[in-house]
């Protein structure tokens, strides 16, 4: 029998917000003293009434529009229930029943290029927890992060190959940094990734009744690894007649291979219910304020980079890529229209060189570099000839030298007319003119 793979992926991102989700401490906590950016709601102290972060709702909703979601109408927190020393209230607010953002999707491509849609069942808001280290048999717990305003993403179950995933997931990041709404740092955790992975027979369309949770996947790479091994073990169990349960795995990166973590007996029932402290969000206005607000997207910008300026698919591709190489790359061709150089040569350029314009400088670089090879260059055969007169007039010697057979007598007359020409002359055609004369004897 003949399996395909069946995976859905949960990716949550960390905004880069001022202040924390639900009360005015600083949310940014990267190498921060531990426990000083706390305060009584963070910490969950009895008594302490939370209050909703604007700004990161906004990012949120500017995350839904931008996977092709619908904001609805009315959102609401829930509690989240469940005991986890580094969880002081002993539930995180999230949301269940009514998610800010529904019904998305983004197409990504597999490794031959095929474009599939992916739908997108959820983007909703939520609050991180406090950080557990783990050391010499001690536990400790900074609350830096705890209420640190998190957006969870989770995909539909249309993930059939890895290679898929890994567009998806490098897409979000991509979209998250042109929103700025997160570094989506994988390496410090500001981008955690969740896969769900299970089989079933190919022409089977009913999903497999079990599903198993990789999780502690820290970078792109390990994510296809996790995901390729776990779809090797699940069908060489079943080949085996083995039956597969839901279960929690991580990876091992010294292994290679997943390992488990939790099985089902063990999961959790966490009696979602609204959260009688926040009130309930009304987005009718919000979603049109937001998207007057948005920024032009990476694959919009790609097809405009066509379009306005006749470069090719592949380089406005790599153009976009960095938000600061597209934004850098249209104040060069501004700044290059006026010595009339082409969109298309300020592309290729920068596309081969492979240079990322991160600096106004740079970009003026570029222009100069380009305009300096172009309009500078004496083609001109005429001038040519009259510059290469004066040379041979001023170096008897060296063409004596040649005369006798001296190669690199050559070298120096032609050094002599790039000095006189500051280098902005064709070489190929001084070379031309000047062994022309050289070897016609119509010298001095
Ligand atoms: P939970 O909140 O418990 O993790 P969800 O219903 O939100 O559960 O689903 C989590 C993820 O699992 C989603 O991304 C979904 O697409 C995916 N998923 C659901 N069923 C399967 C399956 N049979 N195989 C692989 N992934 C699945
Ligand atoms: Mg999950
Ligand atoms: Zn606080």
């Amino acid at each position: 029998m003949k399996y395909e793979p069946v995976i859905g992926l949960e990716v949550h991102v960390e905004l880069n917000t001022k202040s924390k989700m639900f009360c005015r401490c600083f949310a940014d906590y990267f190498s921060k003293e531990p426990n000083t950016h706390t305060c009584p709601i963070c910490l969950g102290l009895p008594g302490a009434l939370p209050y909703t972060n604007k700004e990161a709702i906004t990012k949120c909703i500017q995350i839904g529009l931008a996977l092709n979601c619908k904001i609805v109408d009315l959102s609401r927190f829930e509690r989240k229930n469940y005991f986890y020393p580094d969880l002081p209230k002993g539930y995180q607010i999230s949301q269940y029943r009514w998610p800010l953002c529904v019904e998305g999707w983004l197409e990504v491509e597999d490794k031959e290029g095929n474009v599939s849609k992916i739908r997108i069942n959820r983007v909703h808001q939520e609050e991180d927890t406090g950080k557990l280290t783990h050391s010499d048999g001690q536990t400790l717990i900074d609350f830096n992060r705890s209420g640190v305003p998190l957006v969870e993403i989770v995909t539909e179950p249309d993930f059939t190959d890895p290679s898929q995933v890994k567009d998806y997931a490098k897409k979000l990041q991509q979209i998250f940094r042109y929103l700025s709404v997160s570094n989506a740092d994988m390496e410090k955790g500001d981008m955690r990734l969740e896969a769900n992975v299970s089989v079933r027979p190919v022409g089977q369309k009913e999903l497999p009744n079990y599903r198993v949770e990789l999780k502690n996947i820290n970078s792109f790479r390990f994510m296809t690894a996790a995901i390729e091994y776990e779809i090797k073990r699940q069908i060489e169990a079943l080949e085996k007649g083995e039956k597969l349960t839901q279960e929690t795995r991580g990876w091992n990166e010294d292994k290679r291979e997943t390992y488990l973590q939790r099985s089902k007996e063990e999961a959790h029932d966490y009696r979602y219910f609204p959260e009688p402290d926040l009130p309930e969000l009304k987005m009718k206005s919000e979603e049109e304020r937001v998207k007057e607000e948005m920024v032009e997207l990476p694959q919009a910008k790609m097809q405009r980079f066509v379009s306005e300026y006749g470069i090719s698919k592949q380089n406005a591709q790599v153009l976009v890529e960095l938000k600061e190489v597209g934004y850098y790359f249209e104040k060069a061709v501004k700044l290059g229209e006026a010595q009339q150089i082409k969109p298309q040569e300020l592309a290729n350029y920068i596309v081969n060189q492979k240079i990322t314009l991160a600096s106004q400088d740079q970009v003026l670089r570029a222009v100069e570099f380009i305009a300096a090879k172009r309009v500078g260059i004496i083609e001109d055969e005429a001038v040519i000839k009259k510059i290469v007169l004066e040379v041979i007039k001023k170096n008897p010697k060296s063409v004596e030298d040649y005369k006798r057979g001296k190669l690199n007598a050559l070298q120096a007359l032609i050094g002599g007319v790039m000095r006189k020409t500051q280098g902005k002359v064709n070489v190929e055609k001084v070379m031309v003119v000047l062994e022309k004369k050289l070897k016609s004897g119509d010298t001095p």
